[in-house]
C-alpha cells in the first residue's frame, strides 16, 4: 500500500505569507506597517470573510478603509512585486463587530476558489477570529482578557495568564481491507448515500496512531494493524480543527457499527464506487475536504460529484 494525496490538492493547506512572528511585539514597526499605503486588510465578521462581488477573491481594503475591531497582524507578502518596498507588503485582518451580510462568504464557499495567497490568509483569519470570539474571558480566573501580540495572544490582566489560539488535532483515515476495498461510513445525521472516511478527535495523552485505531474500532468494529501511513494535513478552522490524514490497513474486517455516531459503514471496491457515483446514488465529501483527497488517492484519480 502506498497511496498518497496529490501534492498541492488540499485547498485549505495553501499559504504564501511570511507570518513574521518576530514583528508581533514590535509596536513601532506595526504602526508603521498599518500606516503604509500598500498595506492590505482582510475583514472578517463571525466566521465569514469580506469578498469581492464575483465571490472568487477576498475584499482586501487599505487600513484607512478598515472599520474598528480587533486588529490582527497576519504577516508579510514577500512575493516579488507585492507592495511598494523591497521588504514586501504587510497584511492585517480586522475582526468586525457586526453580523456578516451578503458581501461576506464562508470558507466552505470560497476555500476552493481563492488563490494560494488568499486561501492562506482566509484560513488563518477564520481560525484566529473563531478563537477570539469564544475566548473573551480567562479560563483560569474569569476576568476579561485583553488582546496582545498583534492579535495572536490574549492576556489576563487579573492573574497574568497568557492564552494562545488552539488547534484541535483530529485524525481522518481511509482504511483498506485484504481486497484493497475502502471502508467508508455514513454519519447518522447524513442522508442515504452520503459516505465519508472515518474521523475523530485525538484525546489527551494519545498518539495519532492510537487515535486512528481507537476511532476506527469504536465506530465500525474494524481492527487496524501496524500499517498506518501519514498522508498529509489540512487546517479546518470550523471552529479549530487540524485534520491529520492517514491510510491504514485493517487486520480484522468484520463491521459492527456503534450506531451512536455512524449509521452504517461498508467496504467499497473501486468498481462499486464508480458505479454508484455514475448512477448518482452516492454522494462524496466536498471538494475542499481532505476526506475527498484521501478517497481519490486510493481510487487513483479525481472523482466527480459531491455533497
Ligand atoms: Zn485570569
Amino acid at each position: 500500500m502506498a497511496y498518497s494525496i496529490v501534492p498541492g490538492s488540499l485547498s485549505l493547506s495553501r499559504s504564501v505569507l511570511d507570518r513574521a512572528a518576530d514583528r508581533r511585539r514590535d509596536v513601532e514597526w506595526l504602526e508603521k506597517a498599518w500606516a503604509a499605503d500598500d498595506t492590505q486588510v482582510a475583514l472578517v465578521a463571525g466566521d465569514k470573510l469580506a469578498v469581492e462581488s464575483e465571490r472568487t477573491s477576498l475584499r482586501l481594503v487599505p487600513p484607512t478603509a478598515a472599520p474598528d475591531g480587533i486588529r490582527i497582524f497576519l504577516g508579510i507578502d514577500r512575493v516579488a512585486g507585492a507592495g511598494q518596498t523591497a521588504e514586501g507588503r504587510a497584511v492585517f485582518a480586522v475582526l468586525v463587530d457586526a453580523e456578516p451580510d451578503e458581501s461576506y462568504a464562508g470558507l466552505r464557499e470560497i476555500g476552493g476558489v481563492l488563490d494560494d495567497r488568499e486561501a492562506g490568509i482566509a484560513v488563518n483569519v477564520v481560525g484566529l477570529c473563531n478563537w477570539h470570539v469564544v475566548h473573551t474571558h480567562c479560563a483560569n480566573c474569569g476576568a476579561h482578557t485583553e488582546v496582545v501580540d498583534a492579535g495572536h495572544v490574549r492576556r489576563c490582566p487579573a492573574c497574568g495568564l497568557s492564552h494562545f489560539p488552539r488547534s484541535d488535532p483530529a485524525i481522518i483515515v481511509l482504511v483498506t481491507d485484504d481486497q484493497d476495498r475502502a471502508l467508508l461510513g455514513r454519519n447518522e445525521a447524513w442522508p442515504e448515500g452520503r459516505y465519508s472516511t472515518l474521523a475523530g478527535f485525538v484525546e489527551p495523552g494519545e498518539s495519532l496512531e492510537a487515535a486512528v485505531r481507537r476511532e476506527v474500532l469504536e465506530e465500525t468494529g474494524v481492527v487496524i494493524g501496524e500499517d498506518i501511513q501519514y498522508a498529509g494535513s489540512q487546517p479546518w478552522p470550523l471552529p479549530s480543527s487540524l485534520m491529520l490524514g492517514f491510510y491504514a490497513k485493517a487486520t480484522g474486517y468484520t463491521i459492527n457499527v456503534d450506531q451512536d455516531e455512524i449509521a452504517e459503514a461498508k467496504w467499497f471496491s473501486r468498481e462499486d464506487l464508480t458505479a454508484l457515483v455514475e448512477a448518482g446514488t452516492m454522494a462524496l465529501p466536498g471538494n475542499i475536504s481532505i476526506s475527498r483527497r484521501l478517497i481519490e488517492g486510493w481510487y487513483g484519480k479525481e472523482l466527480t460529484g459531491s455533497w
